[in-house]
């Protein structure tokens, strides 16, 4: 990974972000990720490999939300 942010050229460090990506033209944000982030402008960059498991994410969270959207109302208004 690059030690300098492509966009501004200041410095990266490694830190555990809310990460923030597009996916199937949606934001999908997931917590407590490893990433190189710019101290100058803020971007994030991911490894490869975690960039890819963030995709897995994504992915099992449309199958996730298509299989329970209905239940989980139900749950819902059983608690209330
Ligand atoms: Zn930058």
């Amino acid at each position: 990974m690059a030690d300098q942010c492509e966009f501004c050229d200041g410095e990266m460090e490694q830190r555990r972000v809310l990460a923030r990506f597009r996916y199937k033209g949606e934001t999908i944000y997931v917590e407590d990720v490893p990433a190189w982030v710019c101290k100058h402008c803020g971007e994030q960059y991911f490894d490869a490999p975690v960039y890819k498991r963030l995709e897995e994410i994504a992915r099992q969270r449309e199958q996730i939300r298509r299989v329970i959207t209905f239940p989980l109302a139900e749950f819902d208004m059983a608690v209330s």
